[in-house]
């Protein structure tokens, strides 16, 4: 996504924990520093922050047919990832629905082949595990906020002691990678796939046009707009995408984030299949699947893709930032 698009995402799964009845801290420091959603949601894709890493790797797994040992793990039917992703998230009733991908495309193993240790699941893993801890070392505002009191961050120099405007930028950025995995063509490892091919791209661009410049980096940190007035400018966007959230947040369906985030992308990677079906786009070949060519005709797919993609990158960012609170709640 571009970056006016992961600026919304993240601002919209702010505003769903500021909703929720049970509401939790973490919806405190995120409202509180919401426009740093403008750079942190996006500041992964900045060049220069992604060395040290493999590139591009950690945003995607791109998946593809397997044929090596092990080919078990490597096969998910249709109906145990379903309900490995749960009913909460409308990539289910989408994929549910589906006729595209028959029986023998599900029987198939398929698995991505990234650098060790670094691809999407290991990043956001990684950050949850990370940010936690950060949070437990929170200075005396922050552990105000905190479910559980930690004396030994007393113990610290308080200039080492994380402040609350850190801690958005943490989970801002971690937002990041969550709506990476929500992206199709970051799940498929076809040529068609890859970002200046002619869907990617185009893809994202549509999907920025849709949210509008309200939330351009520039206009973020610009504006005056009181934090209550930017969550619900992020609301507004909600009907040019048909979306409709319900008031609560769910709980990871698997309590592992790593293989929650591994579940979104191989459902990630059906929808991509779906867009540009592997008996007319095959793996392993040259062949392009232009935005125009695959969704002009297909309105009714387009408007799907919309809403499903952009309601899952929102709930999936609310429901790992609620995960990653909860943690801290768990008894000594
Ligand atoms: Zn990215």
């Amino acid at each position: 996504m571009n970056q006016r698009t992961h600026a919304w995402i993240a601002i919209r799964a702010a505003a769903l924990l500021d909703d929720e009845q049970d509401r939790s801290g973490i919806a405190t420091i995120l409202k509180q520093f919401i426009k740093s959603a403008a750079v942190g949601a996006w500041f992964p894709d900045r060049r220069d922050t992604k060395i040290g890493g493999a590139d591009t790797d950690n945003h995607v797994l791109k998946m593809e047919p397997y044929k090596g040992p092990q080919q078990e793990r490597f096969t998910l039917a249709k109906t145990e990832l379903l309900k490995k992703l749960g009913t909460a998230r409308k990539m289910y009733s989408f994929l549910e629905q589906d006729k595209v991908l028959d029986d023998a495309w599900w029987a198939r193993a398929y698995k991505a082949n990234p650098q060790p240790g670094q691809h999407i699941a290991d990043r956001v893993g990684a950050l949850t595990t990370t940010i936690t801890d950060l949070l437990i070392m929170g200075d005396d505002d922050l552990a105000k906020i905190l479910p559980n009191k930690y004396s030994f961050a007393k113990e610290l120099d308080d200039k080492c002691r994380t402040r609350s405007e850190q801690a958005a930028m943490y989970l801002f950025m971690q937002s990041h990678f969550v709506a990476d995995a929500c992206m199709p063509c970051h799940c498929d490892a076809r040529k068609l796939s890859s970002y200046a091919n002619g869907l990617h791209k185009e893809l994202e661009s549509h999907w920025s046009q849709k949210v509008g410049t309200y939330f351009d980096d520039q206009h973020l940190e610009a504006t005056n707009n009181t934090p209550e007035a930017i969550l619900k400018k992020a609301k507004e966007v909600d009907q040019t995408f048909g979306l409709n959230f319900s008031n609560a947040v769910p709980n990871l369906v698997e309590q592992d984030v790593w293989l929650e985030i591994i579940y979104i992308c191989r459902g990630s990677f059906a929808i991509a299949s779906i867009i540009a079906p592997s008996d007319q786009y095959a793996y392993h070949t040259k062949t392009f699947a232009p935005f125009a060519q695959v969704l002009d005709s297909r309105p009714d797919l387009l408007a799907e893709l919309d809403r499903v993609t952009m309601h899952d990158a929102v709930l999936n960012v609310a429901i790992t930032w609620k995960h990653l609170w909860s943690r801290l709640n768990t008894k000594q």
